[in-house]
């Protein structure tokens, strides 16, 4: 057996279809305001891609670019100002931070309903008592992607490997919410495998190469992965089973890769998301949503 494939730019695009509709009867555009400090690379392009996302969707999507000098005192006179500004609707600020700003201040002070990303300890203590509030976008993202295969997540065992604030325990919480009975492994964890074989749900959040290998899938398990890896010429040897990322590590020098072994794991999972394809384009998809959520609750 193949597993079906998770095609997570088309569940993307019907999320985007979603945001479409609830801003045209909200009758307003929603502002979102993406903060950047300094000038990591990666931390652009995400900025960038957000607030661009955001105006193609019909909301107002602007960046507030801050020198990397910023101060902790600066960073939150600029989240005090946004919000009090009642044209802004959401707040994100990218993470990491400059040394010298402590995220978990700015994170606290952002507006609990401004804060699409979830991240608020007002937000995440909703989240955990299972009432409405804005969730973590990628572990929301994950149970759009794993309702759009049909598999029941009520009743089901579903492991969670990974426990970071932004990804594993919101992503359990959320499994949890809809009756899923939920495993949270991490790096302590004895027994990787056999904690994984009962699993029904799979979500890797780990950050580690292939880690998900074919003997740790139970056949026919919904397999998500969140992993984001970048290969070098170096790595060839964990890709060499693997024909297509091979080919494409040989020919760009680099190669994306999830913690999943996606080649092999597809030969017994029911269903797999691909990286990159799967979780990724859902992220920000989500954030969108969330900024339309935020509009809505804040003006009704
Ligand atoms: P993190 O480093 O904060 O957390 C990693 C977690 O993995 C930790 O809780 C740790 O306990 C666990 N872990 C480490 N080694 C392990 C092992 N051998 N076995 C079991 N668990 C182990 O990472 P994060 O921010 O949660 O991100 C995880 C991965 O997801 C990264 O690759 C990141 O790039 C990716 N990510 C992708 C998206 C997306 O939009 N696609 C969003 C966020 C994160």
């Amino acid at each position: 057996m193949t597993a079906q494939l998770i095609d997570g730019k088309a569940v993307a695009k019907t999320i985007e279809a979603e945001v479409v509709a609830a801003i045209a009867s909200l009758g307003i555009a929603p502002g979102l305001v993406a903060v950047r400090v300094g000038n990591d690379p990666a931390s652009e392009v995400y900025v960038r891609s957000k607030a661009k996302k955001a105006r193609e969707l019909g909301l107002r999507g602007d960046e507030l670019i801050l020198p990397e000098s910023t101060s902790e005192a600066e960073l939150l006179a600029h989240i005090d100002r946004l919000n009090h500004d009642d044209a802004v609707d959401g707040i994100l600020v990218q993470l990491p931070l400059p040394p010298q700003i402590d995220a978990k201040k700015v994170i606290d002070a952002i507006d609990p309903s401004k804060d699409v990303d979830g991240f608020h300890p007002i937000n995440v203590g909703k989240l955990h008592l299972g009432r409405p509030t804005l969730a973590p976008c990628t572990p929301a993202g994950v149970i759009r992607l794993i309702e759009s295969t049909g598999a029941a997540i009520a009743g089901s065992n579903a492991v969670v490997i990974g426990r970071s604030d932004i990804v594993g325990k919101p992503m359990a919480a959320l499994l949890l919410q809809r009756n899923a009975t939920v495993t949270i492994a991490h790096s302590r964890t004895r027994d990787l495998p056999s904690v994984v074989r009962g699993a029904d749900i799979v979500v890797a959040a780990v950050g580690k190469p292939l880690l998900v290998t074919r003997g740790m899938v139970k056949p026919g398990a919904v397999v998500i992965d969140v992993g984001m890896n970048r290969l070098a010429t170096s790595d060839a040897d964990i890709v060499a089973h693997d024909e297509e990322k091979s080919r494409l590590l040989a020919k760009n020098g680099t190669v994306l890769v999830g913690d999943v072994d996606f080649a092999r794991v597809r030969e017994v999972a029911g269903w797999i998301t691909p990286v990159p394809g799967g979780v990724g384009p859902m992220t920000i998809a989500m954030l969108m949503r969330n900024a339309v959520t935020a509009a809505q609750w804040r003006r009704r």
